[in-house]
């Protein structure tokens, strides 16, 4: 199949090449993002490959499926950013990758919260500038604490499995129990309790409407005064405004991110030379307690051969008619 890739980066070039040596399908890689400006590139391609912070709303899904694109393959899990009920109308077939690597966004998490708390940004640079004094690096046992782990999918109990080495005590909140971590010893409890009990709170559930800004100025009021939040999961996740708030007053004492609700006009590009717009990005970087990642949990060779192979495959199946199990409907 004719394959127009949008959002393509150097590394997606490599690891989808090789992996495609095995299907044979025609890749062309693009660039700019998918969004109905730039949807005119995909004139001619049964499929686009979109990652996402392509933009698949009812305008661009009209504009390619009208110049022969019937196939939207997802090259990530999350797929909040194609309108399901229009590329259903148009008769596309969407698939994604499920499950890639949830060793890698787990093993993220843990990176962060270990720099925020030994605040290994600061150690490094100090080191480097040869100040050997140790004020300002003093950091907390993780063995003992307690960490609040929301969304306990495949992410969330990998993550929870690592937690667990360290001697920390579990706590979890999701609206499906996974009986993989109640083995592990896992407490389920209530949002608000979770809330309240956790030294650490690490976000692994989808960005849903029910879950939009579960973390806001009402939810954060009901944290441990000084407790750190991690989000690997999905910047619209977290009212970024209120965390600010809450870290001005001292009540949220570490932020981890490495997603931002605005991410799609920052993320994967190089504005080193540039003036950054948006003013809640730039503040929320300036606090020292606040570490951000440009989304790169998912980052490793393991997880981008997954993603390739995983991918490659999904066009096979809806290329031969059979059902693809890694198809997205959207809800009945
Ligand atoms: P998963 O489907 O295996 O697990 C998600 C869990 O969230 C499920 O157990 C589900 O029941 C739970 N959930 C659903 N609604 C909920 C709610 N309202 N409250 C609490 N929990 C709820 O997914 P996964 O593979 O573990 O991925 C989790 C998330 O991680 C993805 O949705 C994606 O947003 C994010 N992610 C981020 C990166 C990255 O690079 N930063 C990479 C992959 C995935």
């Amino acid at each position: 199949m004719k394959v127009a890739f949008f959002s393509a980066k150097p590394y997606d070039r490599v690891s989808f090449k090789a992996v495609n040596d095995r299907y044979g399908h025609e890749l062309v890689f693009f660039e700019p993002r998918l969004t109905s400006d730039t949807a005119a590139l995909a004139e001619g391609f049964q499929a686009v490959c979109v990652f996402i912070n392509d933009t698949l709303d009812a305008a661009t899904l009209r504009a390619i499926a009208q110049t022969g694109t019937q196939v939207i393959a997802l090259r990530c899990a999350g797929f909040n950013n194609v309108d399901l009920p229009a590329a259903s109308e148009l008769g596309m077939s969407v698939v994604r990758v499920p499950a890639y690597s949830p060793y890698a966004v787990a093993e993220h998490a843990v990176g962060l919260i270990l720099t925020l708390n030994r605040k290994l940004y600061r150690a490094y640079n100090r080191v480097r500038d040869d100040n050997f004094e140790l004020n300002g690096l003093l950091g907390f046992d993780i063995h003992g604490k307690t960490v609040g782990v929301i969304g306990t999918g495949k992410i969330g109990y990998c993550f929870a499995k690592i937690m667990h080495g360290f001697g920390a005590r579990l706590l979890a909140y999701d609206v499906h129990e996974n009986p993989d971590c109640r083995d592990l010893g896992m407490a389920y409890q209530p949002l608000d309790e979770v809330l309240a009990q956790s030294d650490i709170i690490s976000l692994h559930c989808p960005l849903l409407p029910s879950t939009h800004h579960m973390i806001n100025a009402e939810t954060l009021q009901l944290i441990k005064p000084g407790a750190m939040l991690v989000n690997t999961s999905r910047g619209g996740l977290i009212d970024t405004s209120a965390v600010i708030e809450a870290l001005k007053s001292g009540r949220l004492g570490y932020f981890g991110a490495d997603v931002y609700e605005q991410e799609e006009e920052l993320f994967f590009q190089d504005y080193s030379d540039r003036i950054i717009q948006d003013d809640t990005f730039q503040l929320l970087q300036s606090f020292s307690n606040v570490v951000i990642t440009a989304h790169q949990a998912f980052f490793t060779q393991e997880a981008l051969t997954n993603i390739a192979e995983t991918t490659l495959s999904n066009i096979n199946d809806v290329e031969a008619g059979q059902e693809c199990a890694n198809a997205v409907r959207p809800p009945a």
